[in-house]
């Protein structure tokens, strides 16, 4: 669904910004994809071919790229969006759920009533990029915790070398539109 031509625009404009936010990290920017006249609503076009035969109950992003993409999915396929943030960020009741850091953990939260008691909701998880894949598989553990069924685990980017997609794809299928490197 995804044309070659279509992926190579995409990752044209995707910015790389070395040593963010620290030493090391090359950071995926994607804010000239989403501010670009035609490609961020080409990318959502896309995804929505991809999803939109699944009557999804909730397109679940990951703060804070994920909320992006994910709600847009959402009012494309006339789905609710749910937003997954770090800890302390959701103002009712949440459930969190930890995973490790390079040094040291962080966690992640979705309020108790995100999936507005719909027994086995349907979902999709949804981020702007997968590295280790500790952020996912948190989200996923929430999501199991709510008894949702997750379809996939969506990304804009994939980077293989951390192998992170191969983790999550344990779990539920995976989707990335881009690898890198590549
Ligand atoms: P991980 O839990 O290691 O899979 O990290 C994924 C999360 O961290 C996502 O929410 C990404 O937005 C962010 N992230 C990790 N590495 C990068 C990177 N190189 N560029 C942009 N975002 C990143």
């Amino acid at each position: 669904m995804f044309s070659q031509k279509l992926k190579t625009q995409l990752r044209e404009a995707i910015r790389e910004v070395p040593d963010y936010p620290k030493s090391g990290i090359l950071f995926k920017d994607i804010t000239p994809l989403v501010n670009h006249p035609t490609l961020f609503s080409r990318l959502i076009d896309t995804l929505k071919l991809r999803y939109q035969h699944h009557s999804l109950d909730f397109v679940v992003g990951i703060e804070a790229r994920g909320f992006i993409l994910g709600a847009a999915l959402a009012y494309a396929l006339g789905a609710g969006f749910v937003p997954v943030r770090k800890k302390g960020k959701l103002p009712f009741r949440t459930i969190s759920a930890s995973y490790q850091l390079e040094y040291g953990a962080d966690s992640v939260e979705i309020h108790t009533d995100a999936l507005r008691e719909i027994k086995d909701a349907h979902v999709l998880l949804v981020d702007d990029l997968i590295a280790t894949g500790g952020t996912a598989l948190a989200s996923l553990e929430l999501l199991d915790r709510l008894q949702a069924k997750c379809l996939e685990a969506c990304f804009l980017i994939s980077l293989a070398e951390l192998g992170g997609l191969e983790k999550v794809g344990e779990k539920v299928n995976t989707f990335s539109v881009l690898e890198y490197p590549c």
